[in-house]
């Protein structure tokens, strides 16, 4: 068996791996020894793996290293915690110190009107608490039949039954019936692939009042909320035009439903605002929480809710719902830690003021190259639409969506970068502490690897 403390070659441990690790979102036939990457430690934006290569990590992780990789202090802090109290429970009247430090932490630095916090482990379950929370609330409000969750079109919320359900993605629906009942799919505000010949602020009307269309529909004595990300992530880096958010806002102001961010990606910082809803200027009724909230370093998320939304599912009695790490101590003093950081650095006013305007003005030179048909920036989320004729300005996609992106992640990855491939768009995520040099390298490593997909489309064509 493979000892932590002192590794066996590369070609053995991806041995091991494929004898007995499943990997999530993984097509396993598909996966070659050689394929896998083992990676080994990290420091700062990189990741280092078992052959020694130092590899830049364009994504933070899943999108939520925010504070880099390497802080000891959030480390320290967990083992403190640790050896203080490693485990107990928020169930029956107890509490303990981390779970109440963080939610006056959050309730200070999370969108005006979100007071009460509810905690999980992922993004997935705190999704899932959404739609207990949205429709427990309806109950105690006396309207038992809002139960209906409307989503939209390639969404990711997760990949629980529920949080899947209330995602978008068809292929995640099309593996173990999905989805649940009583979740409803709108369109997405997507204008480079489906505004068609609508001008952006035309599209994001059109896709906004799609909501109303869908209230009218199902009847809003039927409708518990609508949930969607402030920017959506996995689904391709998709930034609304700014049509869009005002005139949801308008919609849920005016109907009778509960609006909530899913802030997984967008809080902490990733915009240069603490959240995604004060970039927009959202104001939920809920928000969900994971990622950036502990950096990844121990797994953590939760629910931010508004007075109102506490105290009408508090009308039902008991709120039948809870985790056995709801608010595990050692999470939440590592959570503690992260936001410790964020704040003492000021990484979040750095972010709006210095670095998300550098990586603007550096990664739209990627626009020019022949491959991209547009770079797009919002903070520091990035995404490039890798389309056959961008020269003509023509947003016409590649026959077999998806092979021209994965190979270009895969010149990514041989460049010691980290990109993600979404479909034919490269999309982009970098901790929050990336310096000016650091864009510099992304965007060299990315234009060269935009290069080998170019001579690769060209030689396939040809
Ligand atoms: C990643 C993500 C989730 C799911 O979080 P997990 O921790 O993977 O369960 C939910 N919502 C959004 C917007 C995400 O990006």
């Amino acid at each position: 068996m493979l000892s932590l403390g002192n590794l066996p070659t590369t070609d053995v441990m991806r041995e091991a791996d494929l004898n007995s690790h499943m990997h999530p979102f993984t097509d396993h036939d598909a996966l070659g020894t050689d394929d896998l990457r083992v990676i080994t430690s990290a420091s700062g934006v990189f990741i280092g793996d078992s052959d020694g290569n130092q590899i830049l990590d364009g994504m933070a992780g899943l999108w939520c290293v925010n504070v880099g990789y390497g802080r000891s202090e959030i480390g320290e802090a967990a083992a403190r915690q640790m050896a203080q109290l490693p485990y107990y429970n928020t169930f029956f009247k107890t509490t303990h110190p981390p779970v109440i430090a963080l939610s006056e932490k959050l309730r200070v630095l999370t969108p005006d009107g979100i007071n009460k916090f509810m905690f999980g482990t992922s993004g997935s379950d705190s999704n899932d608490t959404v739609i207990r929370l949205a429709r427990t609330y309806w109950a105690g409000r006396g309207k038992p039949s809002k139960t209906v969750m409307i989503s939209r079109h390639n969404a990711y919320h997760g990949s629980s039954m529920a949080s899947a359900s209330l995602g978008g993605m068809a292929f995640m629906h099309a593996q173990g019936g999905l989805p649940i009942p009583d979740v409803h799919h709108i369109g997405q505000p997507y204008w480079f692939d489906e505004g068609g010949d609508m001008d952006p602020a035309e599209f994001g009307l059109m896709r906004a009042r799609e909501l109303e269309a869908a209230i009218d529909q199902i009847g809003e004595d039927r409708v518990a909320a609508f949930i969607a990300e402030p920017i959506q992530g996995a689904g391709g880096v998709i930034v609304p035009p700014e049509t869009y958010w005002p005139e949801i806002q308008r919609i849920c102001d005016e109907r009778d439903i509960l609006l909530v961010a899913d802030e997984v990606i967008c809080g902490f910082g990733r915009l240069g605002t603490w959240f995604g809803s004060d970039h927009f200027n959202i104001r939920p009724d809920m928000i969900a929480m994971a990622k950036g909230l502990s950096s990844g370093y121990l797994p953590i998320g939760g629910v931010g809710l508004t007075d109102d939304v506490y105290e009408g599912v508090s009308q039902m009695g008991e709120f039948a719902h809870g985790y056995t790490y709801s608010g595990h101590p050692v999470s939440a003093a590592a959570a503690i830690a992260n936001l410790d950081i964020l704040e003492r650095e000021g990484i979040v006013e750095r972010v709006r003021s210095h670095t998300a305007p550098v990586f603007a003005e550096k990664f739209a030179a990627l626009g020019d190259h022949p491959l991209v048909g547009e770079a797009v920036t919002c903070g520091l989320l990035g995404k490039l639409e890798l389309v056959p004729d961008a020269k003509s300005g023509s947003r016409r996609r590649f026959e077999n969506s998806g092979t021209v992106g994965g190979l270009c992640r895969d010149n990514c990855f041989a460049n010691n970068l980290v990109m993600r491939a979404v479909r034919d768009s490269m999309v982009c995520s970098p901790p929050l502490i990336i310096k000016d040099d650091e864009i510099d390298a992304l965007v060299e490593r990315a234009w060269k690897a935009l290069d080998l997909t170019a001579a690769a489309v060209a030689g396939q064509m040809a």
